[in-house]
């Protein structure tokens, strides 16, 4: 953290609107957006491609080593890139949601991402939305937000999502992928998904969309005006 920029820092469970709200947020504070759920998709995508076998270490170590990558605002819109492939679409399938969890579960794919963070972050103002950026990335950042939400809600969210995208799941399948992301999430031994005590709680269950934006928005401004 500099002096002169402002680090929002953003965890929550799956699905629980954390992405849309820093991504809006972002946009309209025009802060930098770090999605850290998308690094671990690429990684995952990537993986998954090269048909690695990830419980093999110098295997794993092999793909962190060469990993690379890069977030482009393109048309407005961030656009990930996985060793100059556009990835931003892909991360999202099925088969990479089943498998991110457990292989975010693993230390030193940790340390590579965490470590990829910070540089992206580098001196910029920006929201970073994951697992572990209130308590490991960012413990310093300007403002902390913990983001919940009924887990019927956030499937239901998630459903119409992969709906949309064209992917062909059923409402179970997204329902029981997310309890088994957050429980992944949640009891692995390398930071774990939790609220720190300096965080900001907040619900999103009962709120729309733009409440959600509004909100988070205003509590930023406030805090930007102290701060000068
Ligand atoms: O946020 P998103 O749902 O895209 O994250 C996908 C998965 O990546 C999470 O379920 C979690 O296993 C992992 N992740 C993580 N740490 C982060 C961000 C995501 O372990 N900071």
């Amino acid at each position: 953290m500099g002096k002169n920029n402002f680090i929002v820092a953003i965890d929550g469970y799956a699905g629980s609107g954390k992405s849309t709200i820093a991504k809006e947020v972002a946009k309209r504070l025009n802060f930098f957006y770090l999605d850290t759920g998308a690094m671990y998709r690429a990684l995952t995508y990537k993986i998954i491609k090269e048909k690695i076998d990830y419980q093999k270490e110098q295997e794993l170590k092999k793909i962190l080593k060469n990993l690379k990558i890069d977030f482009k605002k393109e048309n407005k819109e961030t656009k990930i890139y996985l060793n100059n492939e556009d990835v931003t679409d892909k991360i999202r399938a099925p088969k990479v949601e089943k498998l991110v969890s457990p292989i975010s579960a693993i230390k030193i794919v940790r340390e590579k991402m965490v470590k990829l963070q910070r540089k992206i972050a580098h001196q910029k103002s920006l929201i970073a939305e994951g697992r572990d950026i209130t308590s490991i990335v960012f413990p310093k950042a300007n403002l902390k937000i913990f983001v919940d939400c009924e887990l019927k809600e956030r499937a239901k969210r998630r459903f119409k999502e992969a709906k949309e995208k064209g992917y062909k799941v059923s409402f179970l399948k997204v329902l029981e992928n997310l309890i088994l992301r957050d429980k992944i999430d949640q009891e692995r031994e390398h930071s774990p998904l939790r609220k720190t005590p300096d965080s900001i709680y907040l619900n999103t269950t009962n709120l729309t969309i733009e409440e959600e934006i509004d909100l988070v928005k205003s509590l930023i401004e406030y805090l930007l005006k102290k701060k000068k």
